[in-house]
């Protein structure tokens, strides 16, 4: 009954999220039953002491002997005990299942999102959605559900018994359980609102968390380090803040529901008492009734808290069903032949226009040239012309808003996602390298290479080198961000990388920072031989990249501008001509060939 109205206090704002929440726990049912019914039986056991106390009471006197029912009573209880043990481990053991299937669900979602959705999210919220948020989970499987039915189930024996002892004692207790509903009917909801916010704030502080430290440098170098504290610390804070309300109007619960009791206590201890001293009844029975009511504290102080734990869960539920509800990326096959065969890729872009939301300018305007398979093509353009806009609409990060992409006369948008990803190799301007080892870093993008391939990409980036620096060879650890190599080192083993996993297309993002001679001869080399192989599009940078460019395409403010080789373009476009001769960095003509 209590329980009822918990439930209906908790279901209008958030039919759904009690559906959710239900829908997290269901496979596990069967097993959080038989938690329930052992902590049950454990608990039934306990309802008997209080009879045989009555029985033990009304035999004083007289010449019966209690060893018996009192030796079998001991053993009941310790089976109780010990089957309300095996419930225990049930339960839990049940509890954190639901939450590893909780966070698995999401993990197995998170890389798969699509990039707009991520752009829009923080990444430390999201983390936290999956760590923290998930462990709130748990406890709704064990307090808030099955002990709170169990405890439903107990405090109906118990009221049974204690209608059986005294009808009108029963009616004071009863009076006072609505008194204790009552006042949970009113505090329940606000836990819902500090528990949410609280997880909110918790978000923020590790989306805070996580900037300062993916900026680690950046703070230190701009002398940031108190004021991100400070962030994270207001974020904490916050989240306490918010914890502390929460906590407040738990104990308001807890302290009501106890202090409730107590009062009933003393009236049937008052009303009792008239009615043992009228004949009406016997101690022994009133003495019954008042264990009844104490253990009665039990069911009560679960069902409290069974209610406030499923205020916890259904907070948190919005904030997972969020990310559960985003669209995500088919998943890719794990041995996808790539599209057309293996040779180098055709691209024809045409009149491709692209925004990226609603309310943003135009980032591309009816922009159309060609890729011949082989061969390098450039991209050059001022910074915000729409030169990563474009890798990004070849990768499928983003769909253009008109216009097509075709590779070998197919649109990229008729292709499985997966195949079309696995023709292509990118390498971001970055060149990101993940922590682990130089050997982990280059199979990333194909973990079956061979030995003998990784040698192969080895040599065709000239990286052979830096291996037999390294202390452990291949095996060494690039440390967090790949710390460990050059700026020009890094560029090249994302060039492995992404060369080992045969694209028919290799997107490459020159880096804009100045590399010394040696690594920018190599890097030099390196496009012209695996250009040699396949279809190479790259973002230069640098003169000497476009010098050596079969064709180059100029793009300025989301448009092209005009194609052509070096030398065309440096008799035809002015734009061209003062990139060349102002912004592109190194100069090819001084480099040693
Ligand atoms: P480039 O690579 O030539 O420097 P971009 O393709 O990065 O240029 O940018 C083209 C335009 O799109 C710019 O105006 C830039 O501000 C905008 N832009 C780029 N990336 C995003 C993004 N993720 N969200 C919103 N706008 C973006």
């Amino acid at each position: 009954m209590t329980l009822i109205w918990f439930m209906k206090a908790t279901t209008s704002p958030a039919g759904g999220s009690w559906r959710l929440l239900l829908t997290h726990v269901r496979p596990f049912r069967w097993t959080l039953v038989l938690g329930g019914v052992l902590g049950l039986l454990g608990s039934l056991a306990g309802l008997a002491t209080p009879l045989l106390a009555r029985n033990v009471i009304d035999s004083f006197g007289r010449e019966v002997s209690l060893a018996g029912p009192v030796l079998a009573l001991s053993g009941l209880v310790m089976v109780g005990a010990a089957v309300s043990a095996v419930g225990g481990y049930v339960l839990e053991r049940t509890a954190e299942s639901v939450v590893l299937s909780a966070r698995l669900r999401l993990v197995r979602r998170m890389l798969r999102l699509r990039v707009p959705d991520v752009d829009r999210l923080e990444p430390g919220d999201l983390q936290s959605r999956v760590t923290a948020d998930t462990t709130l989970l748990r406890a709704v499987c064990t307090t808030g559900l099955t002990n709170g039915v169990t405890a439903v189930f107990t405090l109906a024996g118990c009221v049974t018994l204690m209608a059986f002892m005294d009808g009108v004692l029963l009616l004071v207790t009863l009076g006072v359980l609505v008194v204790i509903g009552t006042i949970n009917l009113v505090v329940l909801p606000r836990i819902r609102t500090a528990t949410n916010a609280a997880q909110a704030a918790l978000g923020e502080m590790g989306a805070t968390l996580d900037r300062s430290l993916q900026a680690f440098r950046t703070v230190k170098a701009s002398g940031a380090e108190e004021r991100e504290t400070a962030a994270v610390e207001e974020a904490a804070r916050r989240a306490w803040r918010r914890g502390l309300s929460a906590a407040g109007w738990s104990a308001a619960a807890g302290t009501s529901t106890w202090l409730a009791v107590q009062l009933a206590f003393l009236a049937v201890l008052g009303v009792g008492g008239v009615r043992v001293a009228s004949g009406a009844l016997q101690v022994s029975s009133l003495i019954a009734f008042l264990l009844y009511l104490f253990y009665l504290m039990a069911p009560i102080a679960q069902i409290v808290q069974a209610a406030v734990q499923l205020q916890a869960g259904l907070a948190v539920i919005p904030r997972l069903r969020e990310v559960e509800e985003l669209p995500a990326e088919p998943i890719a096959p794990a041995e996808t032949p790539a599209p057309g065969g293996t040779g180098p890729a055709t691209v024809t872009v045409t009149d491709v226009g692209f925004r990226y939301g609603d309310d943003r300018p135009q980032a591309l305007h009816d922009v159309s040239f060609d890729i011949p398979a082989g061969g390098m093509t450039a991209l050059v353009g001022p910074s915000g012309a729409g030169k990563s806009t474009i890798f990004a609409l070849l990768e499928r990060f983003y769909e253009p808003g008109s216009g097509t992409i075709a590779v070998d006369g197919r649109d990229i948008r008729d292709l499985p996602l997966g195949e079309w990803r696995s023709a292509l190799g990118y390498v971001e301007q970055d060149s990101p390298v993940l922590s682990g080892s130089l050997r982990q870093n280059i199979v990333f993008g194909a973990p079956d290479a061979t030995d003998a391939e990784v040698a192969e990409v080895l040599g065709r980036t000239r990286l052979e080198d830096l291996v037999s620096r390294l202390p452990q060879g291949l095996e060494t650890a690039v440390g967090h961000r790949g710390q460990m190599l050059s700026g020009g080192e890094r560029q090249r083993v994302a060039i492995a990388r992404a060369l080992l996993r045969r694209p028919r297309l290799l997107l490459l993002d020159e880096a804009t920072s100045q590399l010394d001679a040696v690594n920018e001869l190599r890097l030099r080399d390196v496009i012209n031989e695996v250009a040699g192989t396949t279809t190479v599009l790259v973002i230069a940078h640098r003169l000497s990249t476009v010098t050596g460019a079969d064709r180059i395409v100029v793009l300025d403010g989301g448009r092209v501008r005009a194609v052509g080789t070096h030398q065309e373009l440096l008799a035809q476009d002015g734009l061209y001509r003062e990139l060349a001769t102002t912004q592109f960095l190194a100069n090819a003509e001084t480099l040693p060939s």
